[in-house]
């Protein structure tokens, strides 16, 4: 990106396409990764690029069920790393929750890939799929878990994530947290919280609330969160004609 001005009005979105350009250079990222980058952009581009109420509600409710849980656990793909690697090992330590790698295109040199790029990152330790643990519910690659990260999780921050497993997590009773620009995926619908904003400006935040609720214990009780309620201000927020 140094031939680009950071005085130019789309340099952020230039700066983020290049950290995901640079995750497929890197093996991190599939191509298909771009495709769904792509998607997520044209959802920011019509919510502004900016992080609305409903986005801060999501992310409120979303740290202290976090910060409840028994055993969080951080799953993360392609796309997730190769955005916000470093964020995603400072949340694993704020929350003290694994980062554990899923893929939905099956490669084990990908999957290595994406744990190379965290421990790059100052991760210490990073769980990978298995055949000792599936999930039920589905069908694809991303069955493959963890035991001691996603089999064994009470709740999962799954940034990014595909409706199928969202639904399967789900129905296995564990909760969920995503990260999803589009508020009508079904990713989004199913999620226990679904923050609808770009994960670029969403994980700072989280991380901040964390750290925020940390002198709490993290014992304050959260208000009760509509989910659909959000999603419907998000998708209102889409639809206005001013914004
Ligand atoms: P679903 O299976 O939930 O219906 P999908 O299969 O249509 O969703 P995927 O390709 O699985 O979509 O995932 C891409 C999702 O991630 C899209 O909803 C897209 O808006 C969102 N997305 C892409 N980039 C970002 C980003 N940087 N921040 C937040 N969300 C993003
Ligand atoms: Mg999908």
């Amino acid at each position: 990106m140094t031939d680009v001005p950071t005085s130019h009005p789309r340099y952020e979105s230039l700066r983020i396409r290049d950290a995901i350009v640079t995750g497929v250079k890197r093996g991190v990222t599939s191509e298909h990764g771009l495709i769904a980058h792509g998607r997520g952009e044209a959802y920011d581009y019509l919510l502004g690029e900016r992080t609305h109420p409903f986005a801060v509600a999501a992310i409120d409710a979303a740290a202290h069920l976090l910060s409840q849980a028994s055993h969080p656990v951080i799953s993360v793909n392609g796309n997730v790393v190769a955005l916000v690697a470093a964020d995603l090992v400072r949340l694993s330590e704020v929350l003290g929750a694994p980062l554990e790698v899923n893929i939905f295109h099956a490669s084990k040199q990908r999957e290595q890939a994406i744990r190379g790029y965290l421990l790059e990152h100052g991760a210490d330790e990073v769980l990978m799929p298995s055949t000792d643990a599936t999930l039920d519910f589905i069908d694809s690659n991303r069955k493959f878990v963890h035991p001691q990260g996603i089999h064994k999780a009470d709740a999962i921050f799954v940034p990014l994530e595909d409706g199928d497993r969202c639904q399967a997590l789900r129905r296995m009773g564990k909760a969920v947290v995503t990260v999803d620009l589009n508020p009508m995926s079904r990713t989004s619908r199913t999620a226990s919280i679904t923050i609808v904003d770009n994960v670029v400006r969403a994980l700072p935040l989280l991380i901040q609330g964390l750290e925020n609720l940390a002198p709490y214990g993290g014992a304050k009780q959260g208000a009760a969160f509509d989910n659909i309620a959000h999603l419907a201000a998000a998708e209102q927020e889409i639809r206005s004609p001013d914004s």
